[in-house]
């Protein structure tokens, strides 16, 4: 059993530590699962054993395994998550007014950028010994889950809110999960599995409370510094939208460790996007109590009214140098039309939560046009046709006659002489 470059489990409120070897989730010294621990590492044992070169060519996030807190000897569950596209948005930069590149991790296996956590979360059920696994997720989580615990042969059992879209609620169906689609909120559910976890000590993979999970997310943050060191600039901001807020944190936490390490030069602010109707992490960023836990969103993967890693985002925004903003439902429907229609990329409202932040930051001044900005696209648009619907007006419909065409472009000689 060895895992030497994992050092310890620390909570972050306050700084008790614990075996990284043991199951434990939260730090028990704290009221319910306050208490989130983080995962430290050795990070001289990490930059010896690594020896990928900072080339580009990333084929799974797999290319910074000495970086993940597995043992040596695990079996690794994959199906080759990470290693997505930075993409430069030449349309899309130019409507903006500012140069905005596009990380598609909408391309992972399962459509999300969950599962970069779940084959971590998978690998470390397995290798514990463990044969069934859950988690509460507003609905990429659980589908994500279920698609690796199927690669490893696990038994998957997910707490979903009822009214998660019907592409989330059947593609973990598919992949063989019990799917438990509670009439309630994401939070009911939440707690729902925190409970069952302690009563049937299934394996926890829930983002915030399992620790080893946002540690998989930390390698979107590598990604993007190796693909800063390849392109020869480092973005001046990379935007998330923010639910449970482990995502942002994941990928701060990842460029930062190359930052430190030194394998590229700088590092760029996070910005953090929330929906008008579930901002619990703005509000704590920006120093307001009150926050009352209702989540009112068409996002439905940020759709969080009690954020359960919260004290890592915001962090996240402060060490970093960022900030976080506020977007309408509206404001999302039409970045994820923007995005489309520019650029060829297809997100669902989630995933483009953080164009839409954009455009309020260079409103708000917060964004320089003169900066570079990579907005990150987490989710495939497929999953959620619904709102794509909303967002479009839907189709034109026509009986199978060329009159019809015609009275929507003209005659072929008045197109012709339009031309
Ligand atoms: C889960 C999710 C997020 C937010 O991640 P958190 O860790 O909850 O902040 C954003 N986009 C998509 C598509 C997601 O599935
Ligand atoms: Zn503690």
């Amino acid at each position: 059993m060895t895992m030497e470059h994992v050092t310890t489990l620390e909570c972050t409120i306050c700084g008790a530590e614990y075996d990284p070897d043991q199951i434990i989730y939260t730090c028990p010294e704290h009221d319910g699962v306050k208490g989130i621990l983080e995962v430290k590492y050795d990070y001289d044992v990490i930059h010896d054993n690594f020896d990928a070169d900072l080339d580009g060519d990333i084929r799974s996030e797999w290319k910074y395994e000495a970086f993940l807190p597995v043992h040596d000897e695990a079996e690794r569950v994959t199906l080759n998550e990470g290693g997505t596209d930075l993409f430069d948005a030449p349309n899309l930069s130019e409507e903006l007014g500012v140069t905005t590149l596009v990380k598609d991790d909408g391309r992972n296996p399962t459509g999300c950028f969950k599962d970069r956590a779940s084959s971590i979360a998978v690998t470390k059920a397995k290798h514990a010994g463990r044969d069934i696994i859950t988690c509460a997720s507003t609905g990429n989580a659980a589908a994500s889950l279920s698609g690796y615990a199927a690669r490893g042969g696990l038994d998957c059992r997910i707490f979903v809110p009822g009214d998660a879209p019907t592409g989330k609620l059947a593609q973990p169906l598919v992949y063989g999960a019990d799917v438990l689609a509670v009439e309630g909120s994401y939070d009911e559910a939440y707690d729902l599995s925190v409970e069952v976890t302690e009563t049937y000590g299934w394996y926890n993979r829930n983002a915030a409370i399992n620790p080893f999970q946002v540690e998989g997310k930390r390698t979107v943050g590598h990604e993007l510094a190796e693909q800063s060191v390849v392109r020869g600039e480092v973005p001046d901001w990379v935007v998330f939208s923010m639910g449970d807020g482990c995502t942002i944190a994941g990928a701060w936490k990842g460029f930062k460790e190359f930052y430190d390490l030194d394998y590229v030069e700088d590092h760029p602010k996070m910005l953090g996007v929330q929906a008008e109707g579930a901002p619990a992490i703005h509000e704590s960023f920006h120093g307001h109590d009150n926050i009352d836990d209702i989540a009112e969103t068409l996002a439905d993967s940020i759709s969080v009214g009690r954020p359960r890693n919260t004290i890592k985002a915001c962090r996240a925004l402060e060490q970093s140098g960022g900030t976080s903003v506020l977007v309408s439902d509206e404001d999302i429907l039409d970045a994820e039309v923007l995005l489309g229609s520019t650029e060829g990329i297809y997100t669902e409202p989630a995933g483009a939560t953080p164009l839409a932040g954009v455009k309020k930051a260079l409103a708000e001044g917060i964004i320089d046009s003169d900066e570079t900005v990579v907005v990150n696209s987490t989710g495939f648009g497929l999953k959620d046709t619904k709102s794509a619907e909303t967002a479009t007006g839907g189709v034109d419909r026509i009986d199978p006659e060329i009159s019809e065409v015609e009275q929507l472009y003209g005659t072929a000689e008045e197109a012709a002489a339009d031309d």
